[in-house]
Protein backbone atom coordinates (compact mmCIF):
# COMPACT_ATOMS: atom_id res chain seq x y z
CA UNK A 1 0.00 0.00 0.00
CA UNK A 2 2.94 2.11 1.00
CA UNK A 3 4.65 1.66 -2.32
CA UNK A 4 1.28 2.24 -4.17
CA UNK A 5 0.63 5.65 -2.78
CA UNK A 6 4.43 6.67 -3.45
CA UNK A 7 4.07 5.71 -7.22
CA UNK A 8 0.70 8.43 -6.84
CA UNK A 9 1.96 10.81 -4.93
CA UNK A 10 5.78 11.43 -5.98
CA UNK A 11 5.73 8.72 -9.20
CA UNK A 12 9.52 10.37 -9.83
CA UNK A 13 10.75 8.53 -6.47
CA UNK A 14 8.95 5.79 -7.63
CA UNK A 15 11.54 3.78 -9.69
CA UNK A 16 13.63 3.56 -6.85
CA UNK A 17 11.47 2.35 -4.54
CA UNK A 18 8.80 0.00 -6.34
CA UNK A 19 11.57 -1.46 -8.07
CA UNK A 20 12.43 -4.81 -6.97
CA UNK A 21 16.39 -5.61 -8.00
CA UNK A 22 17.61 -2.39 -6.60
CA UNK A 23 19.43 -2.12 -3.11
CA UNK A 24 16.97 0.21 -1.58
CA UNK A 25 13.95 -2.47 -2.18
CA UNK A 26 16.05 -4.61 0.21
CA UNK A 27 14.58 -3.52 3.73
CA UNK A 28 10.65 -3.80 1.85
CA UNK A 29 11.77 -7.39 0.90
CA UNK A 30 12.57 -8.15 4.52
CA UNK A 31 9.39 -6.15 5.71
CA UNK A 32 7.32 -7.97 3.24
CA UNK A 33 8.69 -11.32 4.90
CA UNK A 34 8.12 -9.90 8.36
CA UNK A 35 5.13 -9.18 7.47
CA UNK A 36 3.91 -12.56 5.83
CA UNK A 37 5.43 -14.14 9.54
CA UNK A 38 3.11 -12.24 11.33
CA UNK A 39 0.00 -12.48 9.78
CA UNK A 40 0.74 -16.21 9.92
CA UNK A 41 1.40 -16.58 13.16
CA UNK A 42 -1.48 -14.43 14.56
CA UNK A 43 -3.74 -16.39 12.23
CA UNK A 44 -2.12 -19.84 13.93
CA UNK A 45 -2.56 -18.22 17.33
CA UNK A 46 -6.39 -17.41 16.33
CA UNK A 47 -7.05 -20.89 15.22
CA UNK A 48 -5.48 -22.35 18.05
CA UNK A 49 -7.40 -20.38 21.05
CA UNK A 50 -10.55 -21.52 18.79
CA UNK A 51 -9.44 -25.09 19.01
CA UNK A 52 -8.46 -25.09 22.86
CA UNK A 53 -11.75 -23.39 23.74
CA UNK A 54 -14.01 -25.93 21.48
CA UNK A 55 -11.90 -29.10 22.83
CA UNK A 56 -12.31 -27.40 26.32
CA UNK A 57 -16.45 -27.25 25.88
CA UNK A 58 -16.78 -30.62 24.82
CA UNK A 59 -14.47 -31.81 27.79
CA UNK A 60 -17.14 -30.00 30.38
CA UNK A 61 -20.24 -29.59 28.74
CA UNK A 62 -22.99 -31.42 28.56
CA UNK A 63 -23.55 -31.71 24.47
CA UNK A 64 -27.60 -31.36 24.63
CA UNK A 65 -27.77 -28.90 27.18
CA UNK A 66 -24.87 -27.27 27.38
CA UNK A 67 -24.58 -27.70 30.63
CA UNK A 68 -21.59 -28.77 32.64
CA UNK A 69 -20.89 -32.16 32.49
CA UNK A 70 -20.13 -35.13 35.36
CA UNK A 71 -16.30 -34.56 34.91
CA UNK A 72 -16.42 -30.67 34.91
CA UNK A 73 -18.73 -31.19 38.63
CA UNK A 74 -16.51 -33.78 40.50
CA UNK A 75 -13.61 -31.03 39.55
CA UNK A 76 -15.85 -28.62 41.17
CA UNK A 77 -16.82 -30.38 43.78
CA UNK A 78 -13.39 -31.34 44.80
CA UNK A 79 -12.07 -27.58 44.80
CA UNK A 80 -15.64 -26.50 46.56
CA UNK A 81 -14.72 -29.43 49.34
CA UNK A 82 -10.93 -28.11 49.47
CA UNK A 83 -12.43 -24.98 50.77
CA UNK A 84 -14.98 -26.48 53.20
CA UNK A 85 -11.66 -28.00 54.29
CA UNK A 86 -10.16 -24.86 54.85
CA UNK A 87 -12.89 -22.15 55.88
CA UNK A 88 -15.08 -24.79 57.35
CA UNK A 89 -18.05 -22.76 55.13
CA UNK A 90 -20.51 -25.35 54.14
CA UNK A 91 -21.68 -26.12 50.76
CA UNK A 92 -24.73 -28.17 49.59
CA UNK A 93 -25.66 -30.26 47.00
CA UNK A 94 -29.15 -31.15 45.46
CA UNK A 95 -29.89 -34.24 43.13
CA UNK A 96 -32.81 -34.33 40.27
CA UNK A 97 -34.55 -36.66 39.01
CA UNK A 98 -37.55 -36.16 36.21
CA UNK A 99 -40.61 -38.12 36.83
CA UNK A 100 -41.49 -40.60 34.65
CA UNK A 101 -39.73 -39.57 32.06
CA UNK A 102 -39.32 -42.25 29.58
CA UNK A 103 -43.17 -42.01 29.26
CA UNK A 104 -42.27 -38.97 27.44
CA UNK A 105 -39.66 -40.04 25.22
CA UNK A 106 -42.37 -43.54 25.02
CA UNK A 107 -45.56 -41.01 23.83
CA UNK A 108 -44.20 -38.20 22.18
CA UNK A 109 -40.69 -39.61 20.98
CA UNK A 110 -37.21 -38.76 21.86
CA UNK A 111 -37.15 -35.21 20.33
CA UNK A 112 -39.73 -34.57 22.85
CA UNK A 113 -37.77 -35.99 25.25
CA UNK A 114 -34.42 -34.00 24.27
CA UNK A 115 -36.66 -30.72 24.55
CA UNK A 116 -38.02 -31.71 28.06
CA UNK A 117 -34.25 -31.94 28.97
CA UNK A 118 -33.37 -28.60 27.44
CA UNK A 119 -36.71 -27.33 29.13
CA UNK A 120 -35.56 -28.45 32.23
CA UNK A 121 -32.09 -27.21 32.03
CA UNK A 122 -33.50 -23.33 31.48
CA UNK A 123 -36.19 -23.40 33.89
CA UNK A 124 -33.20 -24.49 36.66
CA UNK A 125 -30.53 -22.33 35.61
CA UNK A 126 -33.14 -19.30 35.54
CA UNK A 127 -33.80 -19.81 39.70
CA UNK A 128 -30.09 -20.55 40.14
CA UNK A 129 -27.03 -17.83 41.45
CA UNK A 130 -24.46 -17.44 39.03
CA UNK A 131 -21.98 -19.09 41.78
CA UNK A 132 -24.15 -22.12 42.23
CA UNK A 133 -23.17 -25.47 39.05
CA UNK A 134 -25.48 -26.54 37.56
CA UNK A 135 -24.71 -29.91 35.73
CA UNK A 136 -26.40 -32.69 33.62
CA UNK A 137 -25.36 -35.89 36.18
CA UNK A 138 -26.74 -38.42 33.68
CA UNK A 139 -29.71 -38.96 31.60
CA UNK A 140 -32.53 -37.40 33.00
CA UNK A 141 -30.56 -36.39 36.15
CA UNK A 142 -29.48 -33.39 36.61
CA UNK A 143 -27.12 -32.31 40.16
CA UNK A 144 -26.71 -28.36 41.45
CA UNK A 145 -23.94 -27.76 43.37
CA UNK A 146 -24.38 -24.82 46.10
CA UNK A 147 -20.88 -23.10 47.70
CA UNK A 148 -21.60 -21.25 50.80
CA UNK A 149 -25.33 -23.17 51.59
CA UNK A 150 -26.18 -24.70 54.40
CA UNK A 151 -29.24 -27.15 54.78
CA UNK A 152 -31.86 -24.63 55.42
CA UNK A 153 -30.70 -22.48 52.06
CA UNK A 154 -30.71 -26.08 50.72
CA UNK A 155 -33.97 -26.44 51.12
CA UNK A 156 -35.40 -23.01 49.49
CA UNK A 157 -33.01 -23.41 46.86
CA UNK A 158 -34.25 -27.11 46.32
CA UNK A 159 -38.30 -25.54 47.05
CA UNK A 160 -37.31 -23.13 44.43
CA UNK A 161 -36.35 -25.96 41.78
CA UNK A 162 -39.14 -27.89 42.40
CA UNK A 163 -41.83 -24.71 42.07
CA UNK A 164 -40.32 -23.60 38.85
CA UNK A 165 -41.65 -26.95 37.01
CA UNK A 166 -44.80 -26.81 38.37
CA UNK A 167 -45.05 -23.68 36.79
CA UNK A 168 -43.95 -24.15 33.90
CA UNK A 169 -44.36 -26.67 30.86
CA UNK A 170 -43.82 -27.01 27.61
CA UNK A 171 -45.52 -27.26 24.02
CA UNK A 172 -44.90 -30.62 21.61
CA UNK A 173 -46.50 -30.16 18.53
CA UNK A 174 -49.44 -28.61 20.42
CA UNK A 175 -49.70 -30.49 23.06
CA UNK A 176 -48.20 -29.24 26.47
CA UNK A 177 -46.33 -31.52 28.07
CA UNK A 178 -45.45 -31.34 32.09
CA UNK A 179 -42.22 -31.82 33.82
CA UNK A 180 -42.09 -33.43 37.46
CA UNK A 181 -38.75 -33.79 39.18
CA UNK A 182 -38.13 -35.53 42.63
CA UNK A 183 -35.16 -34.26 44.55
CA UNK A 184 -32.79 -35.20 47.17
CA UNK A 185 -30.36 -32.70 48.54
CA UNK A 186 -27.39 -32.87 51.22
CA UNK A 187 -25.44 -30.55 52.96
CA UNK A 188 -21.69 -31.31 54.18
CA UNK A 189 -20.42 -31.87 57.57
CA UNK A 190 -17.34 -32.96 59.35
CA UNK A 191 -16.19 -36.08 57.96
CA UNK A 192 -18.43 -36.58 55.05
CA UNK A 193 -16.25 -36.41 51.74
CA UNK A 194 -18.07 -35.29 48.51
CA UNK A 195 -18.41 -39.24 47.14
CA UNK A 196 -20.61 -40.03 50.16
CA UNK A 197 -22.25 -37.11 50.15
CA UNK A 198 -23.35 -37.54 46.86
CA UNK A 199 -24.40 -40.91 47.76
CA UNK A 200 -26.55 -39.51 50.73
CA UNK A 201 -28.38 -37.02 48.12
CA UNK A 202 -28.82 -40.00 45.68
CA UNK A 203 -30.60 -41.84 48.27
CA UNK A 204 -32.65 -38.85 49.48
CA UNK A 205 -33.79 -38.67 45.57
CA UNK A 206 -34.77 -42.07 45.41
CA UNK A 207 -36.64 -41.58 48.89
CA UNK A 208 -38.59 -39.15 47.47
CA UNK A 209 -39.21 -41.45 44.43
CA UNK A 210 -40.88 -44.25 46.80
CA UNK A 211 -43.12 -41.53 48.50
CA UNK A 212 -44.75 -40.85 45.67
CA UNK A 213 -42.34 -38.38 43.17
CA UNK A 214 -42.77 -34.99 42.52
CA UNK A 215 -41.31 -33.70 46.32
CA UNK A 216 -38.15 -33.50 47.85
CA UNK A 217 -36.64 -34.92 50.61
CA UNK A 218 -33.75 -33.85 52.57
CA UNK A 219 -30.97 -36.88 53.16
CA UNK A 220 -30.55 -38.09 56.67
P1 LIG B 1 -38.51 -42.44 37.32
O1 LIG B 1 -39.66 -41.57 37.67
O2 LIG B 1 -38.44 -43.66 38.18
O3 LIG B 1 -37.23 -41.70 37.33
O4 LIG B 1 -38.76 -42.98 35.85
P2 LIG B 1 -38.07 -42.50 34.51
O5 LIG B 1 -38.91 -42.95 33.38
O6 LIG B 1 -37.79 -41.05 34.60
O7 LIG B 1 -36.69 -43.24 34.59
P3 LIG B 1 -36.06 -44.39 33.70
O8 LIG B 1 -34.69 -44.60 34.27
O9 LIG B 1 -36.96 -45.57 33.63
O10 LIG B 1 -35.93 -43.78 32.25
C1 LIG B 1 -35.08 -42.75 31.94
C2 LIG B 1 -35.14 -42.54 30.47
O11 LIG B 1 -34.40 -41.39 30.08
C3 LIG B 1 -34.60 -43.69 29.68
C4 LIG B 1 -33.68 -43.06 28.65
O12 LIG B 1 -33.93 -43.56 27.38
C5 LIG B 1 -34.05 -41.60 28.72
N1 LIG B 1 -32.94 -40.71 28.35
C6 LIG B 1 -31.70 -40.68 28.85
N2 LIG B 1 -30.96 -39.72 28.24
C7 LIG B 1 -31.77 -39.15 27.31
C8 LIG B 1 -31.59 -38.10 26.35
O13 LIG B 1 -30.52 -37.48 26.22
N3 LIG B 1 -32.64 -37.76 25.58
C9 LIG B 1 -33.84 -38.42 25.69
N4 LIG B 1 -34.83 -38.05 24.90
N5 LIG B 1 -34.02 -39.42 26.56
C10 LIG B 1 -33.02 -39.77 27.37
MG1 LIG C 1 -32.88 -41.55 36.42
MG1 LIG D 1 -36.41 -40.35 36.06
Amino acid sequence: IIRIFIALLSPEESSMFIAMHTQEAIPVLWFYVFLALLINIVMIGNAMTRLVSKIRMLAERDQLTGLWNRRAMHKFLNNIHQRWLRDKVPYSMILLDLDHFKDINDQYGHDAGDLALLTAARLFGSVLRENDALCRHGGEEFLVILPATDAPAARVVAEKLHQVLKDNSFIWQGVTIKIYASLGYATIYQGCQPDKLLIQADQAMYRAKSEGRDRICQAC
